[in-house]
């Protein structure tokens, strides 16, 4: 018998989420809005130790709304990592604000630091005014340096949206990622490792935030027995049986980011040695989910390329795929200003998601790795 497809991430379900859905269908509560909802954003909450969540449809919608609730509108710059996947620059297009792109750093290939710190200075210098928002993003669920990066943004009064969308589960110095910006941004869309099939939640510190992404993401319905509106509103709010789902996947999350982390460490045990593939790090004091394990393979010394590596895997039936394309180089905002040192031109280049689907089995990884593993010289 053929051996079933190994995807990159595929649903993995814990087994209690049913019970929830049916809960909601038992209850009639099959709207967006219902015990699920609620029960799901305080149980977020929870895990995530913060005070506040608002249960959304995805991830994009919750930093649109970041970006609203903010006062982010046409003319405003808006600074966004630029090594990461599209969701987290299109909403500063949504409010025709402009993005401006930072590359990443080597040590964690997340928002580099100290290139954030020259364009919010260069902006400034070239447009009078400073960003509106910083959107820093924790690539493949390892962490960004993060608490200099939210140093920087509280100098500067910048806003801080932490795009945790790949990184549920992870932490910085003990402390979950999602939770160090002053708005969290989380997906749980189908490959994410925690889905409700699609849907998002925006996470805060701050209780007005989390307040005010309800009203917003229901319509902008005002208090009265009709319908009164004094804002533009949204219908953006995440759906009781799918919260259902969530709840179920949230029982289960701790064992999948232990399955993620042993994915990527038998990748380690195989593939690493002096080889030219290089594993994405995870920065001191840092606890990534490894959401995707991810590596870069040089052409030069590997005997190989991530291109040959990812079209071998394929004839297997497996799926791997390019890191993410880094948003200064897609044609689509080619017009934006961006501030660059090569690292993620050079990741992408050279840059490979190996398969990390927690419904793998230990064989299925190996065998994964031994595919890749007789490219490598040596
Ligand atoms: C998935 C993802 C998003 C968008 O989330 P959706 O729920 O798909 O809208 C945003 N940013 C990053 C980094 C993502 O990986």
């Amino acid at each position: 018998m053929e051996r079933k497809k190994i995807w990159l991430s595929s649903p993995h379900m814990g087994g209690e989420e049913q019970k929830f859905v049916k809960e909601a269908f038992d209850s009639n509560w099959v709207a967006p809005l219902g015990p699920n909802v609620d029960e799901f954003e305080n149980e977020m909450c929870a895990y995530l130790g913060i005070r506040s969540a608002a249960a959304l449809s995805a991830g994009t919608a919750a930093i649109h709304l970041a970006l609203i609730m903010n006062g982010v509108a046409a003319g405003d710059e808006v600074i966004c990592q630029s090594f990461t996947f599209s969701g987290s620059a299109n909403p500063i297009a949504y409010q025709q604000a402009e993005p401006v792109f930072v590359d990443s750093e080597k040590d964690s290939w997340n928002m580099d630091p100290d290139l954030l710190e020259d364009a919010i200075t260069d902006r400034k210098k070239k447009t009078g005014k400073y960003p509106k928002a910083v959107i820093v993003v924790h690539l493949y669920g390892q962490s960004a340096k993060i608490e200099k990066i939210s140093e920087i943004c509280r100098k500067h009064n910048i806003l801080l949206i932490e795009d945790a969308a790949e990184a549920l589960g992870a932490s910085y110095k003990g402390k979950k990622l999602g939770t160090y910006g002053d708005i969290g941004i989380l997906s749980f869309n189908g490959n994410k490792i925690l889905t409700t099939s699609g849907g998002g939640m925006l996470v805060s510190a701050n209780e007005e935030y989390a307040k005010k992404a309800k009203f917003l993401s229901t319509q902008a319905r005002d208090n009265a027995p009709h319908y009164e509106h004094t804002h533009i509103g949204y219908n953006y709010r995440m759906s009781n049986v799918l919260a259902g789902i969530g709840r179920g996947q949230l029982r289960v999350l701790e064992k999948r980011v232990e399955r993620k982390r042993r994915i990527y460490e038998k990748y380690r045990e195989m593939l690493s040695g002096n080889n030219g593939v290089v594993f994405q790090p995870e920065i001191e004091g840092s606890f990534g989910n490894r959401w995707l394990s991810a590596i870069t393979v040089d052409p030069d010394t590997s005997g190989t390329d991530r291109e040959a590596i990812r079209l071998e895997l394929l004839k297997y039936n497996i799926e791997s795929r390019p890191l993410w394309k880094p948003m200064h180089m897609q044609p689509v905002f080619k017009a934006c200003e961006k501030y660059v040192n090569g690292t993620s031109e050079k990741m992408f280049e050279n840059g490979l998601c190996l398969p990390s689907d927690t419904n793998m089995t230990d064989a299925e990884i190996d065998e994964t790795g031994g595919i890749i593993k007789d490219l490598l010289k040596g």
